[in-house]
């Protein structure tokens, strides 16, 4: 089945479910944190907290080691999965168990302990209800959280149905759940052995933190006298003191609850009775205590990830799941697609790729278009685009392509090794844009002919559903070396950086924020320069992007240093001036640039606040339009000065609130990934069409939105910046 068909049958058969569940996550976290006043702060702590665990993580292991052995428990390191299961199921047969219940844990689904010990015929029962959904239904999590999430009600209830066959059918999630308790319940008394995760572990005292939303790991520990914990040595944090923030952020983040259902701290082994429920005489205090822990802690490659600049990060993961919920790919496939062996969303590129390899990573690695929604949804501020980014480029690295001899050498690109002929075209946009200009019309009758359509298909995958950008003859760099200046006695001086699409494609929103600025006072210079390295950055090649920042900084720094401000127009440009830029240059050339630099209604707003005439600009007596941010905008922050600008000059402005639009950049044009696209498209399209929405004109900042929303719509939209000059 080919990649297209395997993420249409997905979309198909669970999609409705996924976007429901994970955009009512989103919502949930988004009111939650709302209420937090130190949000950032909280973020921050609980970020410097893990960076602290990984770097002392050594230390931490044997503190941790030394307090739960002087707790009376035991622990065990193991290397790997194999390694881990042969010292469960040594556990398990001393104990002579014929049943061990499991409260839902990742770590032990990456170990794949049910497998291990349903070898020694030993009966596993998951207890957390969407895990044993999933049992009897025999499928795999799709969420790191919510694992059956991809399930319905009604599905739920016909598999019920069909493999208990009720007395009465069941119907209602309150049937449903009434039914699996009581039938968990009667395993999880019958069981000898409790096997739980952590979600936390302190060093100082050897307490584990569980929260979940059930009261299933709480009766998993109580229930039985054998507890064995699985967790990876990444879970272990300084102190119980530590857990504050963690506890704070991991349910507004995850499922948008201010706290989860469950909080629990247990130091094992616990004191309470292990109670023989078959004995309804004893009273419980007469029930010994008499309880073994054995804490394994899984290392599986979490050491060598430790020691990878760029894989370390992961480690700081919580699982919350707010980059799965806050991705709009993954809220239109979900982690059946965008997921691993174990881990999905956003995250599990780090930690597939550090715990199975790149070849797993691989497999779902370019759902990531990176939107960078889910940066700001982190409460660990982990960059999870960057992982994603440096493991698409260790994946173009490992690949051997057939027609690397025959790409290497035509493009300009800094890739010496192996990234795919697609890739190799996309990352090389700017080769392909000037051409495109060069020759126009000529060059847009061409690509638009069947023959060439089909050839563009069959060797790079683009989507013939796709309309291709239209180049113009003459760029803006060529039509603004043909004007002077119309500010005589400029306020302020700026130099207007140009992506490929305005200078090449879009020019007249380029030509509209060069009049804008003007109008505004601003003396407007605007130089050829090098593209950003967006595209190259955006397909896994970072040396490329890289060679392309320093590049830009050799262009721009003149003009800085002349006194003027630089100004973007692409939002997608300026998020790299302000945000990966500082993993591609040195520190003082990332600084100077990245301060110096505004997105170009960002701009807008600030003359406008500090002063500037805006009767220049065109004004409106309440006209309505529809806007739409774009993603890497709205992670900056930057929404909001588009927003008052356009209301400022008399606009009556309605927001679009979808993650992302399903474009992102060449992601919409790949035959692989154009239906789930325009999938996501559909939940844009779906505000535009509201009823009040669907008669105003539409504004959106990025290219990638433009072209989104002029597949998606009937109107044409427009960038905001063209509003001001009209
Ligand atoms: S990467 Fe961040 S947002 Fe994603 S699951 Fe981990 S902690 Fe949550």
């Amino acid at each position: 089945m080919s990649k297209a068909d395997e993420l249409r049958e997905v979309m198909r058969t669970e999609g409705a479910a996924i976007a429901e569940n994970t955009q009512a996550f989103n919502e949930g976290r988004y009111e939650s944190v709302a209420d937090l006043e130190d949000y950032e702060e909280l973020k921050s702590e609980a970020r410097a907290i893990k960076e602290d665990a990984i770097e002392r993580l050594p230390e931490l292991l044997d503190e941790l080691t030394e307090t739960v052995e002087e707790n009376g428990g035991t622990v065990y390191l193991a290397d790997d999965a194999e390694d881990a299961n042969a010292y469960i199921r040594d556990v398990v047969d001393d104990r002579e168990a014929e049943r061990v219940v499991k409260s839902k844990s990742m770590t032990s689904e990456e170990i794949e302990v049910n497998d291990a010990l349903k070898a020694d015929d030993v009966d596993v029962v998951e207890t957390d209800l969407g895990e044993w959904v999933l049992q009897v239904a025999d499928e795999a999590p799709s969420h790191i959280v919510a694992p059956a999430i991809h399930k319905s009600r009604e599905a739920i209830a016909e598999l019920f149905n069909e493999v208990f066959d009720p007395e009465e059918p069941l119907e209602t999630a309150q049937e449903l759940t009434h039914f699996a308790r009581e039938k968990l319940g009667e395993q999880i008394v019958d069981a000898e052995v409790g096997i739980t995760g952590a979600n936390f572990l302190a060093a100082d005292t050897g307490t584990m933190a569980l929260v979940t939303s059930e009261g299933n790991a709480r009766k998993t520990v109580a229930a039985t006298d054998t507890q064995i914990t699985v967790a990876g040595v990444e879970k272990i944090v300084p102190s119980v003191g530590d857990l504050d923030p963690f506890i704070e952020l991991i349910g507004r983040s995850g499922t948008g609850q201010d706290i989860t259902s469950y909080v629990s701290l247990l130091t094992p082994p616990v004191d309470t009775p292990v109670v023989d429920f078959e004995d309804d005489e004893t009273p419980l205090s007469e029930f010994d205590s008499d309880r073994e822990f054995h804490l394994v802690l899984i290392d599986n490659g979490r050491m060598a990830m430790r020691e990878d600049d760029q894989l370390r990060e992961t480690l700081y993961c919580i699982r919350c799941s707010a980059c799965s919920n806050s991705c709009a790919n993954f809220q239109s496939v979900g982690g059946h697609a965008f997921g691993g062996e174990t881990y999905s969303g956003g995250i599990a590129t780090g930690w597939e790729a550090g715990i199975e390899g790149l070849d797993v990573a691989e497999e779902f690695n370019d759902l990531c278009t990176g939107c960078t929604r889910c940066v700001n949804a982190c409460p660990v501020e982990i960059d999870i685009p960057w992982i994603n980014t440096v493991v698409r480029d260790r994946i173009n690295r490992e690949g051997e392509r057939p027609a690397d001899w025959l790409v290497d050498g035509l493009v300009p690109d800094e890739e010496d090794e192996g990234a795919p002929l697609q890739k190799r075209f996309f990352g090389n946009f700017e080769t392909v844009a000037k051409l495109g200009s060069t020759t126009a019309p000529l060059s847009n009758w061409l690509a638009d002919t069947s023959a060439s359509r089909w050839a563009m298909s069959w060797a790079l995958d683009i989507d013939p559903r796709r309309d291709l950008p239209t180049f113009e003859r003459e760029t803006l760099v060529e039509w603004a070396g043909k004007r002077d200046s119309t500010v005589s006695d400029p306020e302020r001086r700026a130099v207007l950086y140009l992506d490929l699409y305005t200078n090449h494609v879009q020019v007249d929103r380029g030509k509209a924020a060069v009049r804008a600025l003007e109008a505004l006072g601003v003396d407007v210079v605007v130089p050829e320069a090098p593209s950003s390295g967006r595209a190259p950055l955006s397909q896994g090649m970072v040396a490329t992007a890289q060679d392309h920042a320093e590049r830009v900084v050799d262009s721009l720094s003149p003009h800085v240093e002349d006194g003027r401000d630089i100004v973007v127009v692409e939002p997608s440009d300026h998020a790299l001036f302000q945000r990966e830029y500082e993993k591609l240059l040195d520190s003082a050339a990332f600084t100077d640039l990245a301060e110096n630099s505004y997105e170009v209604l960002e701009y807008v707003y600030g003359l406008l606040d500090n002063g500037a005439d805006g009767s220049a600009l065109t004004t409106a007596e309440g006209d309505e339009i529809a806007y739409h941010s774009h993603c890497q905008q709205r992670t900056l922050g930057l929404e909001a000065h588009t927003v008052a600008v356009l209301e400022e000059c008399g606009y009556n402005v309605v927001t679009s609130d979808v993650e992302c639009c399903g474009m992102a950049g060449s992601f919409g044009y790949k035959g692989d990934y154009y239906e789930v696209s325009m999938d996501v498209g559909d939940r844009l399209r779906g505000q535009l069409q509201a009823e009040g929405v669907r008669d105003r004109p539409v504004v959106a900042s990025g290219t990638s939105c433009l072209e989104q929303i002029d597949s998606l719509l009937e109107r044409q939209p427009r960038h905001p910046v063209e509003l001001l000059v009209d």
